[in-house]
Parts: structure tokens; C-alpha cells; sequence
């Protein structure tokens, strides 16, 4: 009969997997970023990554366990998205929207594993462990958010500007009337672009 604490320690075999793959990934997410806070942002949690690696050796730890990995399926899914989103937007002004909502993917997986981990450690009495855990689950959080900053400072509206040429002259067309408004289609705004590409 399988019990919570088998649970528990198949989870963290999950996250450990995972965590070593986001390794991995956060450079190729990093590169493919033409937003420089965007590149930033995915190197600082690089080098969180490497610490909560860490945290989880010391969570198998404070379990009297070795630190092992599991296969987590779902990390491997999430980010092979991530790896065709990036090759399909390489070059268009949505890239750095488009990286955001794949990172966010991870992000939310890893927020969903770690709220469940940290509550489990404390039904199970491991004080240290749930500590342990709640560190993690809070700098994933705080990353989920400020990615949420990012998409809302510069990259959303970065890709909004994207119109290709066919879409954009018929913008044109259709709003001749809303200029009169004061409405601008954003192919015709080039400084408010460059501002936004800085
Ligand atoms: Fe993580
Ligand atoms: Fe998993
Ligand atoms: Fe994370």
C-alpha cells in the first residue's frame, strides 16, 4: 500500500528531474529573448534554479533519502513547447510574449508541484522540509510575477505592434476614418516602435 510519504518522495524525484532540465532550458530561453530584462530575468533564475536543486538535495535529506530524479513528463512537454514557440516567432516582434507565456507554463507547473509538496512536508511533520520548500515555492511565485511585469512593461505590447503587411494595409484602409480621430494604426507609429524595440 502506497502511503503520503511515498507520495511526497515521488513528487520531489519529479521536481528534481524537472528542476535539472529547467537548467537546461533557461540559457536557450535567454538567447532566443531580444528584450534585455527579459534576458536578465532568465539568467537571475538560472541561478535560482541552481540553488533550489540544491534545496531539494537537502529536502530528500531531511528525510533520512538519497536524491533521485524521476522523469517528469510534463516538464519535458512544457518545454519542447517552449522550444517550438521560440523557433516559430524567431525575428517577429510577439518573441518575447511568446517566451514569457511558455516560462509562465513552467512557472505555474512548478508553483502547482511546491504548493503541494511544501503542505505535504508539514502533514508529514517535516518542519525543516516544508521550510525548505516553502523558500522555493516563493521565489517561483515571485518569478511567475515579475515575468507578468515584463509582458505588461514592454513585450505585450510589442507584439501587438506586429502587423505583416497585407493585415496592416488593410488597416490602413479601414481606419482612414479613425485618423480623423486621432487613431493610428501602430505601422504607422516608427517612434513609438523604435521606443519599444530600445
Ligand atoms: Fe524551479
Ligand atoms: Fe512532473
Ligand atoms: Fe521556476
Amino acid at each position: 500500500m502506497k502511503t503520503l510519504k511515498n507520495l511526497f518522495l515521488d513528487e520531489l524525484a519529479d521536481m528534481y528531474d524537472a528542476e535539472h532540465r529547467i537548467i537546461k532550458a533557461l540559457p536557450k530561453l535567454a538567447k532566443a529573448a531580444t528584450c534585455e530584462d527579459l534576458k536578465a530575468a532568465f539568467q537571475s533564475h538560472l541561478k535560482q534554479t541552481e540553488g533550489q536543486v540544491k534545496r531539494l538535495e537537502q529536502v530528500f535529506q531531511a528525510f533520512g533519502e538519497k536524491a533521485k530524479g524521476k522523469k517528469c513528463e510534463a516538464t519535458v512537454g512544457l518545454l519542447k513547447e517552449g522550444d517550438e514557440i521560440a523557433a516559430e516567432f524567431k525575428g517577429s516582434p510577439s518573441i518575447n510574449a511568446a517566451l514569457i507565456s511558455a516560462a509562465q507554463k513552467v512557472e505555474h507547473y512548478e508553483m502547482a508541484s511546491y504548493g503541494c509538496l511544501h503542505e505535504w512536508a508539514g502533514l508529514l511533520g517535516n518542519r525543516k522540509a516544508a521550510d525548505l520548500l516553502q523558500e522555493t515555492l516563493t521565489e517561483e511565485t515571485d518569478t511567475n510575477r515579475s515575468l507578468t511585469d515584463l509582458a505588461r512593461a514592454s513585450s505585450n505590447e510589442e507584439a501587438l505592434s506586429d502587423t505583416d503587411t497585407a493585415s496592416s494595409e488593410a488597416a490602413e484602409a479601414k481606419t482612414s476614418g479613425n485618423l480623423a480621430r486621432g487613431n493610428r494604426p501602430a505601422s504607422s507609429q516608427p517612434k513609438r516602435q523604435a521606443a519599444l524595440r530600445r
